[in-house]
């Protein structure tokens, strides 16, 4: 039997693109097959050429849904991969809501950038809708801690990850090696989902971990969010809170409905204004109805019939128009609108509307990528450009850190401990400064070897 070969097509010298292929020289097992995300440079790369034959790809295996794990699915499965593809039942309708939304996005910057530059052709896109539709077409639900054959002689076990709805870390058996993909992993003290998983005690050959935060730990608690709120209020504005439109919207709304419950806040207008957002919003209400193994049993108990997500005065903004009218809104209310890093979507026009006034606070609750206005918002820039203007930032910005959903690498560091030593450990989806504060600690805490891999070069699994 030869060694099975790892390639990392993405997430190697960034965070985004997860897409690692692993051959035992018969089949091809892709383990996510994320899009790339952040400054043009980055997002470049989702046009580029797929550098090996899409139909050469025998099965992937999606450890959760976030566009960086999933987005390039479509594009796939358009480029000619026949395969199945392996996921948890939420992370299947989750995937949906976002590659859905992903082609829309691409469709309508396809659309803009036709009309500036005045083209007959079709607007070109990496995939549209029908290219989703039929991707959707491959996807097959697995039960989670269950070993499944997924080709023959190769296994996979998902087990769950605490990080959104769904998520899984997968342990992929092939040609008598066992290799094991953390995808993201929660902090195991999310609000409402149960996990991460203990890691399996069995010998692993090779761990590729995260390290989205991999030379940070988050020392506040979660009240952070209730003080910043409670300054928020008193400044007499509004509040608006930029946010990711999975799992960071329902880790929010229910804070918010916390606060509210214990009166520390009074029950304010929330406004959800993000149509994405109000889709996978169900699916979380949805689990906790069904108290399925991804949500935490007594979350499920105590919110078997109400709603966990509403303090009293939520509603969700689905339509463009019902979006504008929160511009004339006067009274004081909280919304609640994506993209998380205000990189684009409904948010910018809110930023743009409520930054001029000292009244109005901003919360950031979400990872900043470089290159990100949530990033320079973040760091105090005095104006901001918006629709090729400059806005000037007279609003308080506000930022709290106890929302993540990826561990620190504090939190990365015990749960590793608990693996039988892995022969070697691969750190991927992270800057450098997170990639390497973590291979230093890995190396010196546990004595195990770390790897920092290189973008498309191939490592045998010893
Ligand atoms: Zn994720």
């Amino acid at each position: 039997m030869t060694a099975p070969i790892i390639q990392f097509l993405g997430a190697a010298d960034t965070v985004t693109g997860s897409r690692f292929l692993v051959s035992d020289g018969n089949y091809k097992v892709m383990i996510d097959c994320g899009m790339f995300q952040g400054e043009a440079e980055i997002n470049e790369r989702n046009s580029e050429k797929f550098p090996i034959d899409e139909a050469s790809i025998d099965v992937i295996l999606l450890s959760h849904a976030h566009l960086d794990h999933s987005g390039y699915i479509p594009a796939l499965v358009k480029n000619g991969f026949k395969g199945k593809i392996f996921c948890t039942e939420y992370t299947a309708k989750i995937a949906e809501v976002i590659l859905i939304d992903s082609a829309h996005l691409q469709m309508t910057k396809a659309k803009y950038e036709e009309n500036k530059i005045k083209r007959e052709a079709d607007p070109e896109v990496i995939y549209n809708a029908q290219d989703v539709e039929k991707s959707l077409t491959h996807f097959n639900v697995i039960k989670v801690r269950e070993r499944i054959e997924v080709l023959p002689n190769i296994f996979a076990t998902f087990y769950l990850s605490g990080h959104i709805l769904g998520s899984t870390y997968i342990v992929l058996e092939i040609a008598g090696k066992s290799l094991l993909f953390t995808g993201d992993l929660g902090r195991g003290n999310h609000p409402f989902l149960a996990g991460p998983d203990k890691p399996p005690t069995t010998h692993l050959d090779a761990v590729i971990t995260e390290s989205t935060y991999g030379d940070r730990t988050h020392d506040s608690p979660i009240s952070d969010f209730g003080v910043e709120i409670l300054a928020a209020i008193k400044r007499g504005g509004s509040i608006l809170i930029p946010a990711f439109a999975v799992d960071r919207t329902e880790e929010i709304l229910f804070e918010l409905r916390k606060l509210v419950d214990a009166k520390v806040i009074p029950s304010l207008p929330i406004y959800i204004d993000s149509p994405m957002a109000d889709k996978v919003i169900r699916h979380y209400r949805e689990a906790i109805t069904n108290a399925t193994l991804d949500i935490r049993p007594e979350i499920a108990e105590e919110f078997k019939v109400i709603d966990p997500f509403d303090p009293g005065h939520l509603r969700a903004m689905t339509s463009t128009e019902e979006s504008k009218l929160l511009n004339d809104i006067t009274e004081q209310s909280v919304i609640v609108s994506a993209s998380g890093m205000a990189t684009g979507g409904r948010i910018v026009y809110h930023l743009e509307n409520m930054l001029p006034d000292p009244k109005n606070t901003v919360i950031l609750v979400g990872f900043q990528a470089r290159g990100s206005r949530g990033l320079q918002l973040q760091q105090g820039a005095e104006k901001v450009r918006i629709h090729q203007s400059w806005v000037n930032v007279q609003a308080h910005i506000a930022n709290v850190e106890s929302f993540s959903v990826h561990a620190d690498s504090n939190e990365i560091i015990s749960w590793l401990k608990n693996l039988a030593r892995p022969n070697e450990v691969f750190i991927v989806h992270g800057e450098l400064e997170g990639q390497e504060a973590l291979q230093k600690r890995i190396q010196t805490e546990l004595g195990w070897k770390a790897i920092i891999p290189m973008l498309a070069k191939e490592y045998p699994i010893a």
